[in-house]
């Protein structure tokens, strides 16, 4: 099970009811922060999660309203005494930038670990999670973020029975074990079926509607997408500044077709988001407007309708 929880839905400046955009998951005592404005401490606090198990941080680029939070967080962190290594994942200039921020919170009991994106796509894998970043398009260089959990295929009785596996070995190798035995190794690989669908969230905020996203956004559970404008009138603003529009947004999601949809980043002259949503629903009926602290939990295919996971 995946927890995701959009800590906010502000674009530029935090709102006394809206804060800066950004995105916590929580996945098997792991948590992955996206992006980290000011007030995302606050936002978290909200939503009664902790900093200590927040071992990434990604961030889509360097503009203030994604990482003027982070001084402030990694000394709450420190506070908490986490002693274990936290990694950043970000385009050119992390270190360099984050370090400028560490200024002000020079001491920390846990390192950190940098690893900048050079190349337009990016794939790395860490406490089970599958993290993708690609690259879009804002007037700085700028990423959005595919997060998975892969998803094993099922232990194959009729396989382990084929290959004459001593039963003795089935419960290790089902379990993911790498069995040697006095006739040679045993791999999981050799019983288990085909790997089973996983859960998908894409984030993207600060683009113009590349194609790019669609692509990456395809098919999953959830797509948090920026909509910073929803007044038609805005349309050009939007190519402007290299945001985009609920339209253009829609347009993205139909394309990319996810079970959900979360418009997020609005401007703050975007009173009430929900106005402009009747024509983006139009053109892909799943589009909604995110609101603070909105948070799913998402499963696996079988576990769908069980409460005891
Ligand atoms: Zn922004
Ligand atoms: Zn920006």
């Amino acid at each position: 099970m995946l927890d995701v929880c959009l800590l906010g839905t502000g674009g530029m400046m935090p709102l006394p009811r809206r804060r800066l955009t950004s995105l916590l998951t929580r996945y098997n005592g792991s948590s992955l922060l996206i992006d980290c404005g000011e007030g995302t401490q606050v936002a978290v606090k909200e939503r009664g999660w902790t900093f200590k198990p927040i071992d990434t941080i990604c961030f889509t680029h360097y503009h203030a309203d994604h990482i003027s939070g982070l001084p402030g967080l990694l000394l709450t962190m420190g506070n908490a005494d986490r002693r274990e290594p936290l990694t950043m994942i970000g385009p050119k200039g992390l270190e360099r930038v984050v370090n400028a921020l560490r200024v002000i919170c020079p001491e920390l009991p846990f390192p950190i670990r940098f690893l900048e994106i050079t190349e337009p796509e990016m794939k790395v894998e860490l406490n089970g999670y599958q993290i993708t970043a690609f690259r879009v398009q804002h007037n700085v260089i700028c990423y959005g973020y595919t997060i998975e959990i892969p998803r094993k295929g099922k232990f194959d009785v009729e396989r382990a029975k084929a290959q004459q596996i001593p039963v003795r070995y089935w419960n290790p190798l089902q379990k993911g074990e790498t069995v040697e035995t006095p006739d040679g190794i045993l791999t999981p690989d050799m019983v288990l079926g085909p790997d089973r669908k996983g859960i998908k969230v894409t984030y993207c905020t600060d683009t113009r509607p590349v194609e790019r996203i669609a692509e990456h956004a395809a098919d999953s559970d959830l797509f948090i997408c920026e909509g910073m404008y929803g007044e038609p009138e805005k349309a050009d603003k939007a190519k402007e500044y290299r945001h985009m529009t609920f339209m253009e947004a829609a347009q993205l999601g139909k394309k990319a077709q996810p079970k959900a949809m979360w418009l997020t980043h609005f401007s703050p002259s975007l009173v009430h988001p929900e106005q402009y949503l009747a024509d983006a629903q139009k053109i892909f009926p799943k589009i909604e407007a995110g609101k603070d602290g909105k948070t799913v939990e998402l499963k696996f295919e079988e576990q769908e309708g069980e409460n005891n996971e």
